[in-house]
């Protein structure tokens, strides 16, 4: 289990810097979103310039350093704790370690003695125009080596060139591989529609869902197998949509629908027609017949949910209890609601503590969705965290306790006590 550093140790100045970051991050909306070969195209040029092992461009958040894009390493993220990025993050500057065996800060870490081996790591922010660290860039080697400061200007440059593209992607309304909307165009058009549906006092409602069990995919076919799949899947999808339907690719093999004058019920019903859509459909592939399935969640609007964030956070929390029910089913945010009595949740990015063993164990966590009644919780590993404990978020006070009401590798949902 990793015991992450003690909350509260660090100084206000640090916990508001570290908050701005993470309002930076969020409004950007990046972290896991779908693979991009521009950035693809940056770590292979840092692999190729430095003549190493490993190039990443990572993002960061309350608990982990998230592989926007990565070459060299098998991972798509790792927690905070485990990596040598927290240096940069913490001291908000460059950090180059030429042999991590003769540096008292990394000498003891489990990627130098373990069977990573790393020995050489240079990493720079990667910075916001406004000057928000959201991630860093780095280049790693399993050998030690010098880096001059001509190499340092060139590592910042292809930062630059990263940060560049994160801003030239803002843009993009169509995800290439699926052609469904990019998450930040579905969530211009669907604010749009509920406005309409407000105004006219129409129903809206929302589902999300996630591919069970893909990464299975990738390893056991490779990742074009997967692309192929995610193209097939969200073709399946569209054939069940009416042509006023919304339909985005929030995440990498995460989907969201809007659907304009559909009540909670009817949403039910689309989703079961989705679920058994991706469910019946073999697909076919240069790589052989696959067969997947998805969990889906559904949220409509209401009085307290009129916005598409709280829409999302909602169907989010239900698609989590699809699932930790057993996967491939769908749920709707009004069944937990009503058996767990969890008012509002917006979607948020916030930097936490969990805290439990009399407060003796902390865990960094990021709050991803929080209302008055409940909070959706990510984690590195959920394994060895208890059924009941305290939330903190780091810079507001905010304290609480929660107990565990679904969990899944990586997520907790829980309702406050
Ligand atoms: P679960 O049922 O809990 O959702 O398990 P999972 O394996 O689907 O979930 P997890 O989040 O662990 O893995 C999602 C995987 O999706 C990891 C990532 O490599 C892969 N992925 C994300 N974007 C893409 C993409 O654009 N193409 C391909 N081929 N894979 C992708
Ligand atoms: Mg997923
Ligand atoms: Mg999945």
């Amino acid at each position: 289990m990793v015991v992450a550093r003690v909350f509260g140790k660090s100084s206000p100045e640090a916990i508001q810097r570290e908050n701005d970051r993470l309002a930076a991050l969020q409004q950007l909306d990046l972290l896991d979103t779908p693979r991009d070969e521009g950035f693809e195209r940056i770590v292979r040029l840092i692999k190729q310039i430095f003549s190493i092992d490993i190039g990443i461009i990572s993002l960061i958040d309350g608990h982990r350093q998230w592989y926007k894009a990565c070459s060299g390493l098998a991972a798509d993220e790792v927690s905070l704790e485990d990596t040598f990025c927290r240096c940069v993050v913490d001291c908000d500057e460059p950090v180059i370690v030429q042999d991590a065996t003769k540096d008292a800060r990394f000498l003891k870490h489990s990627a130098v003695t373990g069977e990573d081996h790393i020995r050489f790591y240079a990493g720079v922010p990667l910075r916001t125009k406004a000057g928000h660290m959201i991630g860093t860039v780095c280049a790693i080697d399993r050998q030690p080596r010098s880096f001059g400061s001509r190499d340092l200007s060139i590592l910042l440059e292809l930062a630059g060139a990263a940060m560049d593209r994160i801003d030239l992607m803002q843009s993009a309304a169509t995800d290439s591989l699926t052609e469904a909307m990019t998450r930040r165009a579905f969530k211009q058009e669907a604010d749009q529609l509920i406005s309409l549906a407000l105004r006219h006092q129409h129903d809206l409602s929302c589902i999300v869902f996630d591919i069970d069990h893909f990464k299975q995919v990738n390893d056991r076919h490779g990742h074009a197998a997967g692309d192929a799949v995610l193209k097939a899947v969200a073709s399946a999808c569209k054939a069940t949509l009416r042509a006023g339907d919304l339909f985005g690719r929030i995440g990498g093999e995460e989907f969201a629908v809007v659907l304009p004058h559909v009540d909670r019920e009817g949403a039910v019903a689309v989703a079961e027609k989705i679920r058994a859509a991706i469910a019946s459909q073999p697909f076919r592939s240069d790589y052989g017949v696959l067969h997947v399935t998805a969990s889906l969640g559904s949220s409509a609007l209401s009085i307290v949910s009129k916005d598409i964030e709280t829409l999302l956070g909602q169907a989010d929390a239900a698609m989590y209890q699809a699932k930790h029910g057993g996967r491939n089913r769908c749920v709707s945010w009004s069944s937990i609601h009503a058996d767990h009595a969890i008012g509002a949740r917006r979607r948020v990015l916030k930097a936490g503590s969990i805290l439990f063993n009399d407060r003796r164990s902390t865990i960094d966590c990021t709050v991803k969705s929080i209302g008055s009644e409940s909070a959706g919780i990510s984690v590195s590993n959920t394994s060895g965290i208890p059924a009941e404990f305290v939330l903190a978020i780091k810079g507001e006070g905010f304290e609480t306790n929660c107990r565990v009401i679904a969990q899944d590798r990586q997520h907790l949902e829980v309702a406050f006590k």
